[in-house]
């Protein structure tokens, strides 16, 4: 493809999803590939994110699944959790996807380099490790993020990130977990369910800020309900290591809360620092991401970024778009962009959320006329085991349009649910589709084509009617 100028037809630095499939599909169009990783293959996803993440969660599940089996007859004796040997379980399994990851990259032929690059200036790149000096015609940037340290925090050094509590030596006796986002209610969903004493503690009104009130309610109640404690409204200005080994978190007010680990999952940073950007005067926002264009582009004519160094939205699936658009675009010729549009996503906190599109709130801010569908329930299976958690789905829907804006689900399987509701959703299903849609009886997702009746109709963002 590229005159025989460079050394590589496209050199991708960072080997997560986002860069591992650009570099895959690249190559199999016979592109020269090369992709430099300092650290494993498979990025946050699979080294330390979604991965081991719900493995983690599926190991925290058992002790309510054994809890629920006794209202089914069954009897257990002496179950016991071994956090030692889930975590050499976990890590097991992790290397052994890593080293699919790098079979894969083999096999389509682009060449590996285990070590750091970074841009050197023109179409050069530096592999730190070797000392050596690559060319490529195209670069394309995909190093991700990593957690944020929070180094305003006094002590923040004492705190640990998702990425060291995949690895702990031993599961604490008591957590307080920093912010309210993705991070902090599945990893206190997972400490919880393992015994672990757990709070979070959240700067804002209520968790989980960028979705539907209703799941965010009631994933709070819930949580209460599991002996989760939520502190919203408040930060820690200080923690301190007490003599014991535990911490001490100071609140601005003057009150003080001890746990063995203190959890920061206050938001990722883009992995942009020491790269060489300044090299080729490439444009970083505020927060250090990479600018780009509609189609990935840097301001830099030979050089892209994709995935969450980019800070567009933070998700495997999108990177991994944002991924197969840019091959199109620059090696197949057919120029794509990644779209946003409608897209779902889970929040494996337990119960679980799984959610498609506009929440109510944006709505009311953003359609005149709107009906909302609302259904609250114990679901069938809670009923032998005496489990009191609810479930809720809920449709947003343009009144006028019928079209189903939103739909969002709290309870079992809801993120398996967000896969199949955000196929209905992107394809502008309307609630006479999910009206004439026959209910798969007995299951919990039937109650989203069985609400006949709107729970209130809101006009111009004030409700008008409710049942
Ligand atoms: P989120 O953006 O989801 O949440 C960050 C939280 O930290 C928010 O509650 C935020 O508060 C709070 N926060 C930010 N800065 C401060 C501060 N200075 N002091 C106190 N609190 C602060 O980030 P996460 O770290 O949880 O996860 C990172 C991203 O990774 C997610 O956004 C998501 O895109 C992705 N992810 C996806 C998962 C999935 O798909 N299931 C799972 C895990 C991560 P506020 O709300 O007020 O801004």
């Amino acid at each position: 493809m590229s005159q025989r100028r460079y050394d590589y037809d496209l050199f991708v630095i960072g080997a997560g999803s986002g860069g591992v499939r650009a570099a895959r599909l690249a190559a199999q169009t016979g592109a020269r590939v090369a992709v430099a990783e300092e650290s494993r293959v498979g990025g946050t996803c699979v080294i330390r994110g979604c991965i081991p993440k719900k493995l983690l969660i599926y190991a925290s599940q058992f002790g309510e699944h054994f809890e629920d089996s006794v209202g089914y007859g069954w009897s257990y004796e002496n179950a016991h959790f071994d956090w030692p040997t889930l975590i050499a379980h976990k890590d097991k399994e992790i290397a052994r996807l890593e080293g699919l990851y790098r079979a894969n990259l083999e096999k389509a032929g682009a060449e590996l380099i285990d070590e750091r690059a970074v841009l050197a200036g023109g179409h050069d790149i530096h592999l730190q490790r070797s000392g050596r000096t690559v060319s490529a015609e195209r670069i394309l940037i995909s190093t991700g993020g990593r957690p944020n340290p929070h180094k305003a925090l006094v002590g923040h050094e004492l705190c640990i990130t998702s990425d060291e509590a995949f690895g702990l030596e031993k599961l604490p006796e008591k957590v307080v977990i920093c912010g309210g986002g993705y991070i902090a209610v599945e990893f206190a969903g997972i400490f919880a369910s393992m015994g672990v004493d757990t709070t979070i503690l959240y700067r804002g009104k209520e968790i989980l800020q960028r979705f539907d009130m209703d799941l965010r309610r009631l994933l709070h109640a819930e949580y209460e309900n599991k002996g989760i404690k939520i502190r919203c409204q408040d930060v820690f200005g200080r923690i301190e290591r007490l003599d014991s080994g535990w911490l001490r978190g100071t609140f601005h007010g003057g009150d003080c809360y001890d746990a063995e680990q203190v959890l920061l999952a206050v938001g990722r940073l883009p992995n942009t620092e020491g790269l060489g950007l300044e090299k080729l005067g490439i444009e970083t926002d505020a927060r250090g991401s990479i600018c780009v264009d509609a189609y990935s582009k840097t301001n830099c004519e030979h050089v892209w970024a994709i995935g969450d160094v980019t800070d567009r939205m933070q998700l495997t699936p999108v990177a991994i778009h944002e991924a197969m658009c840019f091959v199109d675009t620059v090696f197949n010729g057919r120029p794509t962009k990644p779209d946003y549009g409608s897209v779902p996503t889970a929040v494996f906190s337990q119960p679980e959320i799984g959610t498609v599109g506009m929440t109510e709130d944006a709505a009311r801010r953003e359609i005149d006329h709107l009906a909302i569908y609302k259904s609250v329930f114990r679901p069938l299976k809670n009923t032998l085991s005496g489990r009191s958690e609810r479930m809720l789905v809920k449709l947003v829907v343009d009144a006028d349009t019928d079209r189903v804006l939103g739909a969002h689900v709290l309870g079992p399987d809801a993120g398996e649910m967000a896969q199949l509701l955000g196929i209905a959703v992107k394809m502008g299903a309307t609630k006479a589709d999910f009206d004439r849609t026959m209910a798969v009886h007995p299951t919990a997702a039937e109650e989203l084509v069985t609400m006949y009746e709107p729970s209130a109709i809101i006009r111009k963002g004030e409700v008008v009617e409710a049942a």
